[in-house]
């Protein structure tokens, strides 16, 4: 709550402001019922027109005065809240953006992507009103308490009779919305996940024709949801005539007895008008101040789930005094390398130690589910190693600043990532300098200038959102020449091929092999094809290494080598 809170610091002034204006506004409207007080007793009833137009006058003043400062206070806090808002979105988000794939995890796009907006918002509101609320209304009732004794002591006895039985009416209210309330977010939370799950799983959705399936599944999240929200609306909606009802019987209470007082002698006609006029201000302000209550247990869910957000620390940071490379010879080295994903029971890469140099040529194969990706997501500390040392240029990348280090690598994961943009942004995102040529080097390396040349705009084409309207090997080359026009040290290709026809595959092969002559490049495949041609070749087994070599020596020494090769290539082809 308290770091939270802290982005409110530079808003300081304007709160002050607001509570200054909210002070100001609730003496204004304090004042106006005594003035009026004054008008019926001493104007009207005398039918001094003079002294009505005098006192109308100042009520007319007073009454402007509060308006402005009205106004005021909303502006004030709505620019407070507004920039709060903005400024806790930017904190969440930049915070989120230093995350490690294992804080990903944990959290969850979902949950991440409503605590940035809708839970942010719930706080923001609060702040707005609830800054009014908290400053106007308790002056207001204390100020008019005061008013209404000052004005005859033997009528406050209705005060003492209504104000406890509203208090007992909110309670018994407010005790069954909170939880409610408490509840929507939660709610809100799931429709999200579902409403997303289904976005971005459209397609395999209709693949396995699941609509009627999914479609029930959002019903369900969304009907909850709405029938929580219905629930509390039910019980406001009973609350706000009671309390008109409530009202309005006090004020036929205090008529009464009023007039009563006034034929004994005791009270002016003036008086009890101001009197009734205090009665109200009260009672609204307790509806008010109630009003507050109910909305902090929801405001405060969300501001405990934005805290969890920006207390979560990335189990990756930055050290304080980074290396700089040592050894430039060694560009890659694993040293007894051992990982598990956190909750899993079997450790995913066990014992893996090999060292790479530049200009080699590296390929990983082994079947899926053997640690592939997860030992090339290591070189650009995606995730930290649980014992052992990964080394990039001789230095441990925990020694080194992340940026430096994903500086040096030119990465296309397994399953690529196209942003919404066109062609050529997709490719510039390697490097964002990249001149024109550059660009169409890196894809004609990549062996996507022939598609690209073929679209309407070339290099201009738009592309959609996630690339839907790109093949999985158009989208496979996009992201190769992406890391190619960044022109890294380590190039990493996690299963950049597999969407490729052989000949294409042999060309892409071909042409990277001369464009990164000076460079590492780990490539990890499925296709002994593929791999058959690289300086070195890791095999993977079920998270260890089950040989290194090359092709000739894997197929004498390695048992699980030749069992893949024998699966894919016939006799004559090994020979
Ligand atoms: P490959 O790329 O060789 O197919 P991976 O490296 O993706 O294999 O996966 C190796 C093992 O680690 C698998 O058993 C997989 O279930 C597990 N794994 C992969 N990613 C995660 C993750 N984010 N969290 C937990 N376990 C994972
Ligand atoms: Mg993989």
């Amino acid at each position: 709550m308290v770091r939270l809170m802290k982005g409110l610091r530079p808003y300081y002034p304007h709160l002050a402001g607001v509570i200054a204006a909210l002070l100001a506004q609730a003496l204004a409207e304090l004042a106006l019922p005594t003035l009026m007080a004054e008008i019926i007793n001493n104007g009207m009833i005398k039918a001094d027109y003079a002294y009505i137009l005098k006192y109308g006058g100042y009520m007319l003043v007073v009454a402007l005065a509060s308006t402005v400062f009205g106004i005021s206070a909303n502006f004030l806090s709505a620019l407070a809240g507004t920039g709060f808002g903005r400024d806790t979105r930017n904190r969440v988000f930049t915070h989120v953006e230093s995350y490690s794939l294992h804080e990903f995890d944990q959290i969850g796009t979902a949950s991440l992507i409503n605590r940035t907006t809708n839970d942010i918002t719930q706080v923001q509101s609060l702040l707005v009103m609830g800054l009014r609320f908290m400053v106007y209304s308790p002056i207001m009732c204390i100020g008019g308490i005061v008013m209404a004794l000052r004005l005859d002591a033997g009528l406050t006895w209705i005060l003492v009779v209504v104000l406890p039985l509203m208090l007992v009416f909110i309670g018994a209210i407010a005790t069954r919305v909170v939880p409610l309330f408490r509840a929507l977010q939660a709610k809100l939370d799931k429709v999200n996940l579902v409403l997303r799950e289904n976005l971005t799983g459209i397609r395999v959705i209709r693949a396995f024709d699941r609509q009627l399936h999914e479609t029930q599944r959002f019903d369900q999240a969304n009907l909850d949801l709405t029938q929580t929200a219905i629930r509390v609306n039910k019980i406001m909606a009973v609350m706000f005539p009671l309390m008109m009802v409530l009202m309005n019987l006090t004020s036929v209470a205090i008529v009464w007895y009023g007039g009563i007082r006034i034929s004994q002698g005791f009270m002016n006609l003036g008086g009890m008008m101001a009197f009734l006029q205090y009665a109200i201000q009260i009672m609204f302000s307790i509806i008010m101040v109630t009003w507050l209550f109910m909305m902090i247990p929801r405001a405060q869910a969300s501001a405990v789930r934005i805290n969890e957000v920006l207390d979560l620390r990335a189990d990756i940071s930055d050290p304080p005094q980074p290396a700089r490379s040592a050894d430039p010879l060694a560009t890659v080295e694993f040293r007894d390398v051992s990982f598990s994903y956190p909750g899993a029971d079997e450790p995913a890469l066990r014992q893996i130690s090999f060292q790479l140099r530049p200009g080699e040529f590296t390929a990983i194969i082994g079947g899926t589910g053997s640690g592939k990706s997860t030992l090339v997501n290591l070189i650009p500390r995606f995730y930290e190693v649980d014992s052992g040392a990964v080394l990039v240029d001789g230095v441990d990348v925990r020694e080194m600043t992340q940026q430096d280090l994903r500086s040096r690598i030119g990465l296309v994961p397994q399953n690529p990532v196209i942003f919404s943009g066109t062609i050529a942004d997709n490719i510039r995102y390697g490097k964002t300098d990249a001149s024109d040529e550059e660009v169409r080097q890196a894809a004609q390396v990549a062996q996507a200038h022939e598609f690209i040349a073929a679209l309407e705009d070339g290099y201009d084409a738009r592309i959609a959102q996630g690339g839907t309207n790109l093949s999985g090997g158009q989208k496979q080359r996009l992201a190769i020449a992406r890391a190619l026009v960044r022109r890294p040290e380590i190039y990493i290709l996690d299963d950049s091929f597999s969407a490729l026809d052989f000949k294409t595959d042999a060309r892409l092969r071909a042409a990277l092999k001369q464009e990164t002559a000076n460079s590492t490049v780990i490539i990890v495949a499925q296709r002994v094809s593929t791999v058959m041609n690289a300086d070195r070749i890791i095999v993977l087994d079920d998270g260890e290494i089950a040989g290194i070599g090359t092709h000739p020596q894997l197929l004498a020494t390695s048992a699980v080598y030749r069992e893949i090769v024998l699966s894919q290539l016939s006799e004559e082809e090994i020979a």
